[in-house]
């Protein structure tokens, strides 16, 4: 009788280690993700503010508060609305994963310039991530980054940090969503980025003035999967 005990309470405990391996790694991932929080500026907003702002700390260069943003030429949906749909389904899948998640903005009707939004996430954030959809001709398709360059003045010595994030990101997206990669775009006139004390990228979603950009991205199954592929690109930069 004795025997069987032992012999069943190590039975159990086997199992339990077995449940416990499958278990843990994954609360532990979870746990070790905890420490970071990921900052997301859904682009733009209901309405654009066209006065203007310094385009960098201390610059005498002066640019509109916030643009006006794009629309969908074949879905007539704005891009003020489309960065927040992305942006809600990318705070809950980083949720989800353990970070945590600071947003520039959760509705659509408000006024938040460009360099308010950086300050808002340099306080809480270990990166930001600025959300955007491209226009132009018909036929350009595919997502982008925009990364601050090596020479930027004010968010150059971050630009290894900047470029792997922007590199991370645009990998996972394209492959999550099969939009084609238009590599990354090296810009130092961007208020929001030169605004940013952290590691900054901005994704082009896709093209809006693309009837296939526009009409895939404006699909709330499909903004899952470029939420899910941004996730990964985090995943990817803090190495989990
Ligand atoms: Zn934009």
């Amino acid at each position: 009788m004795k025997r069987h005990i032992i012999r069943i309470s190590g039975l159990l405990i086997a199992i339990c280690m077995i449940i416990g391996l499958g278990i843990c790694p994954a609360q532990a991932a979870k746990r070790r993700r905890s420490q970071y929080t990921i900052g997301i500026d859904p682009g733009h907003q209901r309405y654009g503010d066209s006065s203007t702002e310094p385009s960098a700390p201390g610059s005498r260069v002066r640019k509109a508060k916030v643009a006006g943003g794009t629309r969908g030429r074949y879905t007539g949906l704005p891009e003020y609305k489309l960065t927040l749909q992305v942006a809600k389904k990318l705070k809950q899948e980083l949720k989800d994963r353990g970070y945590k998640v600071v947003m520039t903005r959760s509705r659509n009707d408000v006024n938040i310039s460009n360099s308010k939004r950086a300050k808002k996430l340099n306080r809480r954030c270990d990166i930001a991530i600025r959300l955007h959809a491209d226009g132009g001709a018909s036929s350009a398709h595919g997502a982008s980054m925009q990364c601050s360059s090596r020479n930027n003045r004010y968010v150059g010595h971050l630009y290894s940090k900047c470029n792997r994030l922007s590199r991370d990101i645009l990998r996972a997206y394209c492959s999550e969503t099969g939009m084609r990669s238009r590599g990354i775009a090296y810009r130092d006139d961007l208020t929001g980025t030169n605004f940013s004390t952290i590691p900054v990228t901005l994704i082009e979603m896709g093209f809006m003035t693309n009837r296939s950009d526009d009409r895939y991205m404006a699909k709330s199954s499909n903004q899952y999967l470029m939420a899910e592929g941004i996730a990964n690109g985090v995943d990817d930069y803090f190495g989990f």
